[in-house]
């Protein structure tokens, strides 16, 4: 017998406090073919499709959230949850299998929430950048590219005030992320000077990884530049 990529697992809910279930994938029933320049994933035919589970809603309360959120509430946040969520939420559950639109909507969900809850920056990017993968998944071309710029202010603010350090997430795996988002966006010159950054810093050791996509992408970059500069002097 076939064993289901997914499992239920049982959750209480932080804000409401109440019992609900979600589904969770077994880390080897996630099969990826191919990862593009942002980390979008494409999944092996008959694979699970990891992060659409990666938002938990409360099917009572309608609050949704992460792993990586805090489990802090601070003074007066459940109140602003209750009346901007709660008392809009008409009961109903997340907890099957989801499809595109669903996994949108608890991820919009878990953006609401954790804006509410004032979220690090480098979660609510994450979540951004989540929803326009979701979008690029649909061919829906314009709201990729509004969620795309969402997320790159995010990463940008997480940039700015260091937030990212306490997610683990390393310096160059943010440059990085604002450099491909602002070249995604059509921004050259936000790109290049990130892209650049991570170059320059290569010598400082980490993510060899990264350096790598880096350089890659600094290239196509370059070649874009040089490519608009003769189309100008023409
Ligand atoms: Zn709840």
């Amino acid at each position: 017998m076939e064993i289901s990529p997914y499992y239920e697992k049982k959750f209480d809910c932080p804000h409401c406090k109440t019992a609900f279930k979600s589904l969770k994938i077994r880390k080897n029933a996630v099969r990826i073919d191919a990862t593009d320049t942002d980390f979008y994933p494409t999944y092996k035919e008959g694979s699970a499709k990891g992060y659409y589970y990666n938002v938990f809603v409360c099917e009572h309360c309608g609050y949704s959230f992460t792993e990586d959120f805090s489990p802090y509430f601070a003074p007066g946040v459940q109140q602003k949850l209750t009346e901007q969520v709660c008392a809009h939420w008409t009961p109903h559950h997340f907890k099957g299998e989801r499809t595109a639109h669903e996994a949108i909507q608890a991820y919009k969900l878990a953006f609401l929430c954790g804006t509410i809850k004032q979220e690090r920056h480098i979660i609510l990017a994450g979540l951004l950048l989540r929803i326009a993968w979701l979008y690029r998944e649909l061919g829906n071309k314009p709201q990729e590219i509004r969620f795309l710029r969402l997320s790159l202010a995010q990463y940008n603010e997480s940039y700015s005030t260091g937030d990212y350090e306490k997610l683990n997430m390393s310096e160059m795996r943010v440059l990085y992320m604002i450099g491909e988002l602002a070249f995604r966006l059509d921004d050259i010159e936000q790109a290049t000077r990130y892209f650049s950054r991570i170059i320059e810093r290569q010598s400082l050791g980490g993510d060899a990884k990264i350096v790598d996509m880096a350089k890659e992408r600094w290239e196509c970059v370059r070649a874009i530049r040089e490519e608009r500069r003769a189309h100008i002097q023409a």
